[in-house]
């Protein structure tokens, strides 16, 4: 008991000194092996994250450019027609106006000549653009220089590099809608090849002698001005980007490329170099084959003037033979990525260092707070003990005291039991057993005998005119006989024998152990000292008759009485004062 109590007072006191710090590192513990995993698995994804972000941000740039060039061009297109038109609604108005000031003082061939000695000159990029003039026939009335050969003759049947009738075309429009734009493809007077070039031609009529005007312009000449200008741009872009663009179209002519700059405005099929020739077919062999897709290749890095790793992205610009591109090195994601790293490293460094600079102190804490707790805990644990052992001393003396008064009340209570049984048992004015108990010992005694043995009487005796003396001398006088006689039958009775009171003036005794003839003589006794004995100066005499029988084996109580009544009332019949038995 005493260990055990050591025991626990020992528990109380490191208990918590123990407990509380292991359940901080344990949470110290978790956090640190929780940091580590997220740390490994961001540094896992540092290089693919990085790479990623790059292609993203390629993608957009190269969608942007292509965008850009893309709607650069349309401009170059819509520019280039509102040129065309302008220029020919220009000449339209000087012929007009010539045609108008002489056409009733010169004649058909003078204002013609006029006309066209006005409009002749004008002409734009080295000639290759210039007002022409025909009639609905197809005469050509004003040619350019390199086909002066022609004016005069009928060109109806001039079919361009698609082998459609121009001419017939441009009739057709002037004739039906008065003005409008047209496509063909011709060669190019600057071009001795044979090259055809697309050509947009706003023709309209005069409105005099079925002669019509128009002019045209080479979308190439014009795409090449504002292309070289695109270009430009491109190359400023790439000049403030880490990754340059490159440009080239499909017929294999190198536009732009920073890092190899002794191959640009070449056809890279007619490059020496098979590497380069390699790479560029392998792009254009990507933008054939599945578009947006970036390719992994070896090329020079500029910035390092080694062969190495890179990925581009190519795209094919809407609308043009223009192939552009940009790329990054494997490189320089590395680097970046072991930049991260590093940095990933020390902020990594920086916060285990501060959970563990937590942790001490929390330890540290936690220590102070179970010493304070645990200190607590024992004092207070101390405190109950001491006074549970005076509540235990407390409640020996209760329990003490308790036991006394149970005692005394038992006492009290096995008292007034007896008193309670006397009281049952005892007839109220005469002293001696009453109905209920004589009744009770009878039937006691026939049992007993019926297992032993023996011999047992009854007597019942009735007191003689006991109605007169209550009559003549009141009930009071009459109480007082009955008490007087009953004591008076007892004393006359022997130790074993039993008297009790059967009912009003009649008693009965039970003889134990008493054959019939000594029965006979005690009763007999009785009945003799009663009729001689006086009772008071009132009552002279009192006697009374009886009745006796031996009880027989097996008979009831009720036979026993049945036959006693008999023996009595036959007393009474003859004369009163009588035993019969
Ligand atoms: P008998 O000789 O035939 O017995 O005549 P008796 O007058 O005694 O007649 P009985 O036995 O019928 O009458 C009994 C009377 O006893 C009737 C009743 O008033 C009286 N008595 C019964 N109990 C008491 C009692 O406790 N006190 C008094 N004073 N009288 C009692
Ligand atoms: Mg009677
Ligand atoms: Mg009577």
């Amino acid at each position: 008991m005493k260990s055990r109590e050591s025991n626990l007072i020992k528990i109380i006191a490191i208990g918590p000194l123990i407990f509380i710090p292991l359940f901080v590192i344990a949470i110290i513990l978790i956090i640190i092996i929780e940091h580590e995993q997220n740390f490994e698995k961001t540094l896992s994804k540092v290089e693919e994250n990085l790479i990623n972000i790059e292609k993203k941000a390629i993608k957009s740039k190269i969608d942007g450019i292509s965008d850009l060039i893309a709607y650069q061009n349309d401009l170059t297109v819509k520019k280039l027609t509102l040129r065309i038109k302008d220029r020919v609604n220009s000449s339209h108005k000087i012929a007009t106006n010539i045609y108008n000031k002489y056409k009733n003082t010169k004649s058909q061939k003078e204002i013609k000549s006029l006309i066209i000695t006005s409009l002749s000159p004008l002409s734009w990029n080295n000639d290759e653009s210039f007002i022409f003039i025909l009639d609905y026939n197809g005469v050509f009335h004003l040619a350019p220089n390199y086909l002066k050969h022609l004016e005069g003759t009928s060109i109806i049947d001039f079919q361009d590099a698609n082998g459609i009738f121009v001419i017939k075309e441009e009739i057709e429009t002037v004739k039906t809608k008065n003005e409008g734009f047209l496509w063909d493809k011709f060669t190019k007077p600057t071009d001795p090849s044979t090259n055809s070039y697309d050509q947009v031609v706003f023709v309209k009529a005069l409105g005099f002698y079925n002669l019509y005007l128009g002019s045209g312009e080479y979308l190439e000449t014009a795409s090449k001005i504002s292309s070289n200008e695109i270009l430009k741009a491109i190359q400023k872009i790439s000049e403030n980007t880490s990754e340059y663009i490159f440009v080239f179209d499909t017929n294999g002519n190198i536009l732009l490329n920073d890092s190899t700059p002794e191959y640009v405005n070449k056809n890279f099929y007619k490059i020496k170099d098979k590497s380069i020739k390699d790479v560029y077919l392998l792009l254009l062999k990507s933008i054939k084959s599945v578009d947006n897709k970036f390719s992994r290749y070896s090329w020079v890095n500029p910035e390092t003037n080694k062969e190495e790793v890179k990925y581009s992205y190519i795209k094919k610009v809407p609308n043009t033979n223009w192939i552009i591109g940009s790329g990054f090195y494997e490189s320089t994601i590395k680097s970046n990525a072991a930049v991260q790293v590093t940095k990933l490293y020390e902020d990594y460094h920086m916060r285990i260092s501060y959970i563990l600079t937590i942790g001490f102190i929390s330890i540290l804490i936690s220590l102070v707070c179970s010493y304070v707790v645990s200190k607590y805990l024992k004092s207070q644990f101390l405190k109950y003990k001491s006074r549970i052992l005076n509540k235990s001393g407390e409640l020996k003396q209760l329990n003490k005291s308790l036991e006394d008064k149970v005692k005394d009340r038992t006492e009290e209570l096995e008292k007034s039991r007896e008193s309670l049984e006397v009281l049952a048992t005892t007839d109220a004015l005469t002293k001696i057993h009453n109905r209920y108990s004589i009744m009770n010992i009878m039937e006691q005694e026939i049992r007993k005998l019926s297992r032993c043995g023996g011999n047992l009487c009854i007597a019942l005796f009735d007191i003689d005119k006991f109605k007169d003396i209550n009559d003549n001398y009141g009930h009071d006088v009459g109480d007082i006989v009955l008490c007087t006689l009953s004591s008076f039958v007892n004393n006359f009775l022997r130790e074993s024998d039993i008297m009790g009171r059967y009912g009003g003036e009649e008693f009965l005794i039970i003889y134990k152990n008493t054959m019939l003839k000594d029965a006979c003589i005690v009763s007999e006794r009785v009945r003799k000292s009663v009729s001689e004995h006086k009772f008071n100066e009132n009552v002279k005499q009192v006697t009374i008759s009886i009745g006796l029988v031996e009880y027989q084996n097996d008979e009831s109580v009720d036979e026993l009485f049945k036959r006693l009544d008999i023996l009595l009332y036959k007393s009474k019949n003859e004369g009163r004062n009588k035993l019969s038995f």
